[in-house]
C-alpha cells in the first residue's frame, strides 16, 4: 500500500530535523515493505523567498492530496518585519489549519525516566507525567476579527475571542474520546468567570459529560490551570482548552518533559492530518547540527498511528528514542553530565539503528 506525504521542512532548524524523520520512515517502508511516497514543497519564510508568499497554492494543494502532512517550522527574524498577511506563522500555519480543517491539536506531553533530571522540577513532582493536552485550533482570539483604530495619543487595537456551540462540542467530543481510551479523566480549561466564550464552553461540556458518564469531568480555570501544571502534574490525565490557552499550557506542559525538543504533535479533524514539533524554527541554534530531531521523529510515529492504523511500526520507533536515550546520548537541549553529546543527524542515525536492530 502507498502512503503519501507531504514534506514541508519550512525555516531555521526545520530543514535539518525533518530529513532525520524522513530517513526514519525510510527505515521502516523497507523493513516492512510499506511504499512511503514523499513530496517535498515550500512554506514559510523558505515559500515567502521563492514565490513571494508564505503558503503557496501549490503548497495547499499538494497536502490536500496526499495522505499525510509532515512539516518541521516556519518564521524567522528574516521574515519579522513582514506585515501580518505574509508573516509566515500567521498565514502559513494558519492557512494550513484552515485549509485542511485542522480544528484539533493533541500534544502528549510524556516524560521519559531517562530524562527525569533534564526537567527543571523536582523528579517526585514529574516522574510518570502522561498528560494529552488538545487545544482547539481554528476558533478563538487567533480567528476572530482584528483591526487597529487610530485614536486620540495613538492607536487602539482589538482582537475578537468567539466561539459557537458546534466549535465546542467537536474539540471536548474528541477529549472525551481520548479520556476514554487512557485514565478516564478529563479536565476542561476556560476562564468562565470572566469570558463570555468560556461561559459558553463551560456550559456546553457539562451538557456533553452526560454522555460520557465513564469520564470524570473537572474544571478549571486557566490561571489556575497553569499553576496546577507545575505543583502536581500528575493530576492531569487529558486536558481539553480553547486556542489560546491551549498555545500556552502545551508549551509548559512541554517543558515538564525537560524540552520542547522532545515534544511531538498531530493536528487532526479534516481528511489529512498534519505532524509537526511542538517547537518554532530556533534560529539561535539553526544550521548549528544542535537541534534535538526527537520531537520530529515522533510526530512521524504519531502519523503512523493516527493517519496509518500502523501502531506496532509507530511503536517501534517510540521504543528505539528510549532506547537511545537510555544508552545516555543527548543533544544539547537536554544535555545533563556524564551523558554523551550528539548532533541533529547523529542523534538521527542512532534512532535509525536501533530501529533496525528491534526489528531484526
Ligand atoms: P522556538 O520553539 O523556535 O525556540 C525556543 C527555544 O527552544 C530556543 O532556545 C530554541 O533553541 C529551543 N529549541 C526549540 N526547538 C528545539 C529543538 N528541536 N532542539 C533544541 N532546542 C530547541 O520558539 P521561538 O524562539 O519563540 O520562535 C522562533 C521562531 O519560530 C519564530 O519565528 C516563531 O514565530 C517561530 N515559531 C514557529 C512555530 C511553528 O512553525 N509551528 C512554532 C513556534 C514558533
Amino acid at each position: 500500500m502507498a502512503y503519501k506525504i507531504a514534506v514541508l521542512p519550512g525555516d531555521g532548524i526545520g530543514t535539518e530535523i525533518i530529513p532525520e524523520a524522513v530517513k526514519i520512515l525510510g527505515v521502516l517502508g523497507e523493513v516492512f515493505n510499506h511504499d512511503f511516497v514523499f513530496a517535498e514543497a515550500l512554506v514559510g519564510g523558505a515559500a515567502i523567498d521563492e514565490t513571494g508568499v508564505p503558503l503557496p497554492e501549490e503548497t495547499l494543494e499538494l497536502c490536500k492530496i496526499s495522505d499525510a502532512v509532515l512539516l518541521g517550522a516556519v518564521g524567522g527574524p528574516k521574515w519579522d518585519t513582514l506585515p501580518v498577511h505574509l508573516r509566515p506563522e500567521g498565514a502559513a500555519l494558519l492557512g494550513l489549519r484552515k485549509g485542511l480543517g485542522l480544528y484539533a491539536n493533541l500534544r502528549p506531553a510524556i516524560l521519559y525516566p531517562a530524562l527525569t533530571d533534564a526537567s527543571t522540577l523536582k523528579r517526585d513532582v514529574v516522574e510518570g507525567v502522561d498528560i494529552m493536552v488538545i487545544r482547539e485550533l481554528t476558533g478563538g482570539l487567533y480567528f476572530g476579527e482584528k483591526k487597529r483604530e487610530n485614536i486620540e495619543g495613538g492607536q487602539r487595537a482589538i482582537d475578537t475571542m468567539v466561539y459557537t456551540t458546534e466549535e465546542i462540542v467537536r474539540i471536548v467530543r474528541l477529549g472525551f474520546e481520548t479520556a476514554r481510551k487512557r485514565g478516564k479523566r478529563l479536565c476542561s480549561v476556560d476562564k468562565a468567570n470572566i469570558l463570555e466564550t468560556s461561559r459558553l464552553w463551560r456550559e456546553t461540556v457539562t451538557e456533553l459529560s452526560k454522555e460520557y458518564p465513564d469520564v470524570e469531568l473537572t474544571h478549571m480555570y486557566v490561571d489556575n490551570a497553569a499553576m496546577q501544571l507545575v505543583r502536581w502534574p500528575k493530576q492531569f490525565d487529558v486536558m481539553v482548552t480553547e486556542n489560546m490557552f491551549g498555545d500556552i499550557l502545551s508549551d509548559q506542559a512541554s517543558m515538564l518533559t525537560g524540552s520542547i525538543g522532545m515534544l511531538p504533535s498531530a493536528s487532526i479533524g479534516g481528511k489529512v492530518a498534519m505532524y509537526e514539533p511542538s517547537h518554532g524554527s530556533a534560529p539561535d541554534i539553526a544550521g548549528q547540527n544542535k537541534a534535538n530531531p526527537i520531537a520530529t521523529i515522533l510526530s512521524a510515529a504519531m502519523m503512523l498511528r493516527y493517519s496509518f492504523n500502523l501502531e506496532k511500526e509507530a511503536k517501534l520507533i517510540e521504543d528505539a528514542v528510549v532506547k537511545v536515550l537510555d544508552k545516555g546520548y543527548r543533544t544539547g537541549d537536554i544535555m545533563e553530565s556524564g551523558k554523551t553529546l550528539v548532533g541533529t543527524t547523529e542523534m538521527g542515525a542512532l534512532i535509525g539503528g536501533e530501529l533496525i536492530q528491534n526489528v531484526g
